[in-house]
């Protein structure tokens, strides 16, 4: 809730013409009657303790502390259960949650309550109750009318919540339900306290809070269980998920949203391990990805740092634990981190931090969990590398880095069908072969001849026409695939390509001489095209038809020309 200056001044404004208004006016209508202080007390203690233990289930918790309040209502009236009321949200407010936000927390807890509590009573005095009736029937009604309004508005107050506080989680039927359903605990719980306060005293705290708060922990204790082990099964199956991915930034981006996604982290920060020092490699803010944080952090430098050089997961639950270490300046309002090192092979490949906006929004056992994610991460990152790289080998002539023949043949047949179904206009195979390229490896060396495949490579590649490929078609022969163009603009292309190795010096050490000397030398190359639609429609007739052409027209015509095939 970003309630700051003008918003905050109203809701102070409205708090004190509402709460201290209303209970000095209360006082005076209503003054408090000679009360039981020892159950006023415990009132208070217990319903402060059943705030601090709230029954949890599943990540929603249920506030019920009016069981302990309600029955000093039925017993005493409005004013004294207003003010044990407002007691126990105060301490709770200065107990729970971030320093930083006390006065809007505690305006609108005490705000709240006191709506809770007057628009409950009237209910309840509406339809005839009164204090210390003795009817059971009767008071149960009553005290069904009471909880029935307090719970329609404990929900609207919590929508409202919500919605100033930004919060773009909607609420969900479970809680609407839930919300709904303490009345199943208050109303039996807050009627037998009240009847066995009349009859026996103080002793029905014990008889009731015991079991209650007994209750309460074996709930929270099954649910934690319950948690753990849907988080195992949900890290499992994001581990699958992550392992079947083929592509490194996608395990990234996966395993970082689903970690988002997990744990309801606002933030998530990857850290790379360059050699010792730290460098931010993604950033997630609520879900989103946003463009990192530049700059390096040494070992032992800032959170991040500190994890790189001790090696172990840390937990911090609130802002004023970290921020001390924290070398950037940290979110406004950034609280939790669960941090941990990316470990392959005993070596910290990274370091991964999750923050939310929350005070202890995680729990030890989520640090497990997503050291368990992480291993996954760390094979799925390693398993995608491998396979990006056979896949690059495998497409790639590993002398050259130009494209294999296997690629060019694919390239071609599709190419060939965009063809036929009108897309291309035409296609034509561009052919190149050096010119006595055995005499460079018998003078030089074979090394030698190799060092001038790669700067003839470099040349070509710098050549390719718009939406052509290049490709290392067999030893010393090249081709281009050049869609689009006419045969006599092909051609054109061609002859041009040929100057420019004919007027290219290539550089070599000459390997088979005594001493390594560099030489300059010239190469001529002959090429040969063909061209679709006009010479075939089919792709490796195509192929063959340039091949053709520069055997037959390049080669065999004194070499270092250019032949188009002729039928
Ligand atoms: P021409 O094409 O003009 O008829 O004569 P050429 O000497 O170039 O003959 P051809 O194309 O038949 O021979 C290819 C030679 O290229 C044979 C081989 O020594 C050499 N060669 C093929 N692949 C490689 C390679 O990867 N590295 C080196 N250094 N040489 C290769
Ligand atoms: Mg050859
Ligand atoms: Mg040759």
């Amino acid at each position: 809730m970003k309630l700051n200056g003008r918003p905050l001044l109203l809701l102070l404004l409205l708090w004190i013409l509402v709460v201290p208004t209303g209970i000095v006016y209360l006082l005076v209508t209503q003054p408090i009657p000679e009360v039981n202080w020892l159950w006023v007390g415990l009132s208070v203690l217990l319903g402060f303790l059943s705030i601090q233990f709230p029954v949890k289930y599943r990540g929603s918790s249920i506030i019920l502390f009016s069981w302990f309040t309600l029955p000093l209502f039925l017993l005493y009236g409005l004013s004294i259960e207003i003010i044990v009321t407002q007691l126990i949200v105060l301490i709770a407010s200065f107990t729970n949650g971030e320093l930083k936000n006390i006065i809007r927390r505690i305006l609108f807890n005490s705000l709240s309550y006191f709506i809770l509590s007057i628009s409950s009573a009237s209910a309840f005095y509406i339809i005839g109750g009164e204090k210390a009736i003795t009817s059971f029937w009767f008071l149960s009604v009553c005290v069904l009318v009471y909880q029935i309004v307090y719970s329609i508005l404990y929900d609207w107050i919590f929508k409202l919540y919500r919605k100033i506080n930004h919060n773009l989680k909607r609420e969900t039927i479970k809680e609407t339900i839930l919300h709904y359903l303490r009345m199943i605990i208050v109303v039996p719980l807050s009627l037998s306290l009240y009847f066995l306060l009349m009859d026996y005293g103080f002793i029905g705290y014990v008889i009731l809070g015991l079991p209650f708060f007994f209750i309460t922990i074996v709930i929270r204790l099954n649910s934690q269980t319950e948690d753990l082990n849907e988080s195992i099964k949900t890290a499992g199956e994001i581990g699958k998920q992550l392992t079947a991915l083929k592509e490194e930034a996608r395990v990234v981006n996966l395993f970082m949203s689903e970690t988002s996604d997990m744990f309801h982290a606002d933030y998530v920060y990857m850290f790379k391990n360059i050699e010792d020092w730290l460098e931010m490699t993604h950033l997630l803010i609520s879900r989103r990805k946003v463009p990192v944080i530049e700059g390096q952090l040494l070992r032992g430098q800032g959170i991040a740092g500190k994890i790189l050089l001790s090696k172990k997961p840390v937990l911090y639950s609130k802002r004023e634990e970290w921020i001390n270490q924290s070398v950037k300046t940290a979110p406004e309002n950034l609280e939790s981190l669960l941090c941990i090192p990316l470990v392959r092979n005993s070596k910290i490949e990274g370091v991964l931090i999750l923050g939310s906006n929350k005070v202890k929004a995680f729990k030890d056992y989520h640090l497990r969990i997503l050291d368990l994610l992480s291993s996954y991460f760390v094979i799925a990152v390693e398993k995608a590398r491998y396979i990006e790289e056979a896949q690059r080998i495998s497409d790639r002539c590993e002398l050259t880095g130009l494209y294999n023949y296997k690629i060019f043949e694919q390239r071609l047949e599709s190419d060939m069908e965009m063809l036929n179904s009108g897309v291309h206009t035409n296609l034509s195979v561009v052919m190149l072969d050096i010119d006595r390229f055995k005499l460079v490896n018998d003078t030089y060396g074979h090394e030698s001849g190799n060092e001038i495949l790669k700067q003839l490579a470099n040349l070509l590649n710098q050549m390719i026409p718009l939406d052509g490929l290049l490709a290392r078609y067999g030893g010393e022969e090249f081709v281009y695939l050049v869609p689009n163009s006419s045969k006599d603009q092909v051609l054109e292309f061609a002859e041009s390509v040929r100057k420019e190795i004919r007027n290219t010096p290539m550089y070599l050490y000459d390997d088979l001489a005594n001493q390594r000397n560099r030489k300059t030398i010239h190469i001529t190359s002959s090429i040969g095209i063909s061209t679709a639609p006009q010479d075939t429609d089919e792709a490796m007739t195509l192929l063959r038809n340039a091949d053709r052409a520069l055997y037959i027209g390049a080669k065999q015509a004194g070499r270092n020309r250019v032949a188009g095939y002729q039928k």
